[in-house]
């Protein structure tokens, strides 16, 4: 979501000459970051003090953190969340010609990653109420070369992946799961990244857990995959200048592990916050026939990394908002089988008709821990202004 997170920062800041008390910013982390400025800067100069900056203690210990805190043995840290999907899935062994499925409505980096990889991407439908992977038209999108699921934990929350995991099986594919946008988030009792062979987390500055840069990581329990994902983080190499592949320069900062512990401590009780700002969100539109929230998928627990909503009239809702202050995000305007980038796969609209559909309809609110009552008050009644 980085390039809308940018834009709204920018209409923040705009908005905050205009109309100070009023303005309500898709996504605050100026606040989030004032409370834990100072522990920030003393990472920042013990870091400096050390002369510690690519891997070390402060990676290695968050990587133990954050596996534990996934419930899984290891965790590699990468430099980013579209590095870790692609360590990933070169990790699983990805040959050219092998087909990967997953969703049309993610952000492209869980499908450019598996181009980079060596496979190709084939596309299969959402749910209508979740949003989330349709596991019922997986077979039909299932063929001899298919290797790979990818599920997308789309806004937070996880896909249905009893049956993912089940059809998966049947048919002898992995399932790599996307949490870029689902830390802390469970299902039936385990967290997410740690329901399939391996999880890929983003801890880009506008997710759950962000650093103040960029950075990723892969968990899982899988001890090849661990191996492997080290060496290409660090140029295929195995020990010092000995490399058994090429790879990447793809390591977690040494600065921004330390920052990640930091933020790891707040984790749950920023999650708590918008678990809380959801239930608002959610009450509030209960009587408001033209606003449609997603339905929860049974066994799951969000990570409320967005409130989305369906609605009609979403562009003139959208600029109606705006000049009242209330800043909102489209997640996303295009499903990724209409994008330019993918018009050589041959997908046409109407292919993926539910995606294609919500795309029209969606509408992001403002969401972040610290987001107040009286705040989604406002953000409400806006938005019943609108219809009424
Ligand atoms: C943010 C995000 C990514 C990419 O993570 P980066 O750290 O920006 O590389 C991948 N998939 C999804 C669903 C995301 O939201």
């Amino acid at each position: 979501m980085g390039f809308d997170e940018t834009m709204s920062q920018t209409t923040r800041t705009e908005r905050r000459q205009v109309t100070l008390e009023e303005a309500i910013p898709f996504l605050d982390l100026v606040s989030a970051h004032r409370a834990i400025e100072e522990e920030l800067v003393e990472a920042l100069r013990g870091a400096l003090r050390e002369a510690a900056f690519v891997g070390g203690p402060e990676v290695v210990k968050f990587e133990q953190e954050f596996g534990a805190y996934c419930g899984v043995p290891y965790c590699v840290g990468v430099s980013s969340g579209t590095d870790a999907l692609r360590f990933a899935y070169i990790a699983a062994g990805l040959r050219p010609g092998d087909e990967v499925i997953t969703v049309p409505n993610t952000f492209i980096a869980t499908t450019e990653a598996v181009t980079q990889a060596g496979g190709t991407i084939r596309f299969v439908d959402v749910e209508d109420g979740t949003l989330n992977m349709d596991s019922s038209r997986l077979d039909a999108v299932i063929s001899p070369r298919t290797v790979g699921i990818v599920p997308v934990h789309l806004y937070g929350q996880p896909a249905n992946m009893e049956a993912i995991t089940r059809i998966a099986a049947q048919r002898g594919l992995w399932v790599i799961e996307d949490a870029a946008q689902a830390h802390g988030a469970s299902y039936r009792g385990r967290r997410a990244g740690a329901l399939g062979w391996m999880g890929c987390f983003s801890f880009y500055p506008g997710k759950n857990l962000g650093a103040c840069g960029e950075a990723g990581a892969v968990v899982t329990s899988d001890e090849a995959c661990v191996k492997r994902i080290r060496e290409l983080r660090e140029h295929g190499q195995e020990a010092k200048y000995f490399h058994v592949t090429e790879g990447y320069n793809g390591r977690l900062d040494a600065l921004q592990a330390a920052f990640l512990r930091i933020k790891l401590r707040r984790l749950e009780k920023w999650n708590a916050q918008r678990r809380q700002v959801a239930a608002w969100y959610r009450a509030a539109f209960q009587n408001v026939p033209d606003v449609r929230m997603t339905s929860e998928e049974p066994g799951a627990v969000s990570s409320w990394h967005l409130f989305v909503v369906r609605v009609t009239h979403r562009d003139s809702l959208r600029e109606y908002l705006q000049a009242r202050g209330v800043a909102t995000g489209l997640h996303y305007p295009l499903p990724l089988h209409l994008q330019k980038a993918y018009s050589a796969a041959g997908y046409k609209r109407g292919d993926l008709p539910v995606a294609e559909r919500a795309a029209t309809e969606l509408l992001s609110l403002p969401m972040y821990p610290g987001l107040t009552e009286s705040a989604i008050d406002r953000v409400a009644s806006a938005i019943r202004g609108f219809y009424g």
